[in-house]
Parts: C-alpha cells; sequence; structure tokens
C-alpha cells in the first residue's frame, strides 16, 4: 500500500473514532476516521495511515480492492450482503434506476421466440411467445450473419422470478421498450400474426428486422422475377404484420440490410432452381444498391405509420438519407408517388435480375467463389481455414457509394 501525499491543514479537527472497512475477498482493516471541518464549512475526512492523516479518497484509491466481476464477484457479492444481514431495496430505486438494472440483466436486444407446451392430462397444447435464447446462428467459415458478428446473450430472467411487481416491471420493459429483432419474415409472422391475439408481443414499441435481402423482398412483396417466395398459407402480405391494428404500440422500427460478404450465398438469385450454390466465377451477384432501393419503394406502403424508421446495417448512405427523408414527408402527410418506379421493378425481367453493378467499389465480393474455386475435392488439405477466412476477410463494404 502506498500513500503519495500528507493531507496539511489547520482546520478544526473532531475527535477520531475506530472504523471497520470491510471489503471483498476478505479484506478488513480498523481504522482511525476524523473529519476535519473548515472555516467555510465544507467538511472532509481523513484517516490515520501510517501514523500520518491522510484523506479518506486518498487512502481508498491506493488500497487494492480491485473488484471481482463474473461469477466469483457475484458470489463475494451475496456473501457480503449475508454477512452484513442487510438487503439491497431494489423497489426503493426510481423507476428509471430499476428499468436500467432490467436493461442490465436482460441484455440489449430481444429475439422474440415461442415455446409449446402440452398439458399431460388433457392434451392440450398451448404455446407461449417467450423472450428467447439470444442469437448464434453461424454460417459457413465462422462468419455469423453481419453485422452483430459476435452473437447475442439469451436474456436472464432471474428477475422475474424476485415478486409480481419486479416481474411486471422487468417483462413491461423487455416487450415494451426494449429491441425485438427478428432474423425472418415467417418467425414475425408466425408471432405477429398466427398466435393467439393475447400476446405481450402487441405492446412492443421497437422492433428490429434483420433479414437476409432476399427476405426482404419476400415480406414487402416486391414483384421481382426468377425467385421463388416462401409459401405461407397467410392471405395476407408478410409486411402486413407491421399493421397498426396488430402493433398499435410500435414506434421505432429499425431495417437491418445484410452485407453482400457472403456473394452467391445470400444473394436473392445466387441459388439453381434445385437449391445448390452458385459459385461459378461467372455468376456476380446483385447490385446491393439498386435492389436495396426496390426493396424500398415497395416497403413504403407497409412502414410509413411507424413514427420513427431507421436504416441499418449495409446501407448505401445516399439509400438511408433518400427513404429516410421519404418516410419523414409521408408521415407529415406529404405523399410521394412511387407509381413510375414500381411500373419500373414490374416490368423487370429474368434478363433484369441479378441488377448490374455500377457501384465505385463493385458490390460482387467474390470471396467464397474463389475459396470454392481452390478447394476441389479435399478442400480441408488443399484449402486450411485460416486461408479461407483471411481471403474472406479482404470483404469491405463503401457506404458512399
Ligand atoms: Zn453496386
Amino acid at each position: 500500500m502506498r500513500i503519495n501525499s500528507v493531507y496539511e491543514t489547520d482546520a478544526s479537527e473532531e475527535v477520531a473514532k475506530p472504523y471497520t472497512f470491510v471489503g471483498c475477498r476478505g479484506f478488513s482493516k480498523i481504522m482511525s476516521v476524523k473529519t476535519m471541518r473548515y472555516h467555510k464549512g465544507n467538511l472532509d475526512v481523513q484517516v490515520l495511515f501510517d501514523g500520518r492523516w491522510v484523506p479518506f479518497w486518498l487512502w481508498l484509491e491506493d488500497v487494492d480492492f480491485d473488484p471481482p466481476t463474473g461469477k466469483i464477484g457475484f458470489d463475494l457479492q451475496r456473501g457480503w450482503w449475508k454477512s452484513t444481514e442487510k438487503t439491497f431495496k431494489l423497489l426503493e430505486l426510481p423507476a428509471e434506476l430499476r428499468n436500467a438494472v432490467y436493461k442490465h440483466s436482460l441484455g440489449s436486444e430481444i429475439f422474440p421466440s415461442h415455446e409449446s407446451s402440452t398439458d399431460p392430462e388433457t392434451g392440450t397444447e398451448t404455446i407461449q411467445v417467450v423472450l428467447g435464447r439470444g442469437w448464434t446462428e453461424k454460417l459457413a467459415d465462422g462468419n455469423t450473419r453481419d453485422p452483430r458478428e459476435a452473437g447475442v446473450d439469451a436474456p436472464n430472467l432471474a428477475l422475474t422470478q424476485v415478486n409480481k411487481q419486479i416481474r411486471g416491471e422487468a417483462l413491461h420493459y423487455a416487450w415494451e421498450l426494449m429491441p425485438k429483432v427478428f432474423t425472418s419474415s415467417s418467425k414475425l409472422h408466425e408471432i405477429g400474426r398466427e398466435m393467439d391475439q393475447d400476446l405481450p408481443f402487441q405492446s412492443t414499441g421497437h422492433i428490429v428486422l434483420d433479414f437476409l435481402t432476399v427476405d426482404y423482398i419476400n415480406f414487402f412483396e416486391v414483384p421481382l422475377p426468377g425467385l421463388h417466395p416462401h409459401q405461407i398459407l397467410s392471405t395476407q402480405p408478410l409486411g402486413s404484420c407491421l399493421d397498426k391494428d396488430l402493433l398499435p404500440n410500435l414506434k421505432h422500427l429499425e431495417i437491418r440490410f445484410q452485407s453482400t460478404k457472403l456473394g452467391p450465398a445470400t444473394d436473392p438469385w445466387g441459388r439453381t432452381e434445385d437449391g445448390y450454390i452458385r459459385f461459378e466465377s461467372s455468376f456476380h451477384t446483385a447490385c446491393h444498391k439498386v435492389l436495396i432501393d426496390w426493396i424500398m419503394v415497395f416497403a413504403v406502403g407497409y412502414i410509413k405509420h411507424i413514427p420513427r424508421v431507421e436504416l441499418k446495417g449495409y446501407v448505401k448512405t445516399s439509400l438511408k438519407q433518400k427513404w429516410e427523408a421519404i418516410l419523414a414527408d409521408e408521415r407529415k402527410g406529404i405523399v410521394h408517388d412511387l407509381t413510375t418506379e414500381k411500373a419500373v421493378v414490374q416490368a423487370l425481367t429474368i434478363n433484369n435480375v441479378p441488377p448490374a453493378c455500377y457501384c465505385t467499389k463493385p458490390c460482387h465480393f467474390d470471396g467464397m467463389q474463389n475459396i470454392e474455386a481452390r478447394q476441389g475435392r479435399d478442400w480441408e488439405h488443399v484449402f486450411p481455414q485460416k486461408h479461407r477466412i483471411a481471403m474472406m476477410n479482404h470483404y469491405s463494404f463503401d457506404f458512399n457509394d
């Protein structure tokens, strides 16, 4: 332990008293403490250390506390609270601070899911919407779907077991305020439309769409040739899952676009009719800029009622600004007639897709195709994983084209 300076003052002082300082990892020290009162009325606390009076804060900074984190920290803290025979009164915190606690406990994003359970006696099946288990999907070569490379932990639901009030508040926070992320349109359709009406999900205020590009085409019913839309037994378009009557509380929508890093593997036209990825070098993926523009032409009708819409992820800055401005206008009652733009898309034939790219930095990235060409038959030996990852790491996206 090291103390750098001695506190020097001629202010009036009070009688010193012994205090025991108890910390984690068995830290315990009895120190003499006295308070110093200046003539201006300020109060300072000092401790006797090494025969000298030093400011309490200075001593505290030098004490080797090193707060342990993770499970060790949690266990120590629980032990400490137990030893003091006191409790931390969560309900005495103001609501905003309680929400901060819920946020730390539940994580940053919710990936809603549903679970079914069958009553063993009656055999009746009940399906319930739940807060899900985070996000861990991995694709080829260890890449997760961009842009959330690291995955998202499942929410920690321990607080929902404390008592009725905390459970209610935590669930309210989770369902109404936290972003609910959907990685496929069918998942949103299942939870938003097919399930029973009495859902906590209906109160949601913030939704994030994190679909593959082809799924946005499906969701907003963009009539592009050469694609095979998902067959979902619904009389309504999937995009109507965002309708006001289903989600009356929805105030914030984020539309996240995926990167084109995986080339043909995630390109809407990147597969043959038999489902094989088109790795041949002659195949060029769609221009991301043109494609997102086409998607947005059809998306506007489904999302213009939502007070705040953001285009995120891999989207050119010019497109983001253009469409966010159009949506802002629509909310103000300034209508943009998109009939011509729609007609252009409707007139496309199989020869016009995938749309050609004239971006300064081409949207097509041939990492996967190069890997496929290099792998040959015995690919694990011919082309080791570290080389494949290095090749894929050449990918970059120019937001300013
Ligand atoms: Zn392009």
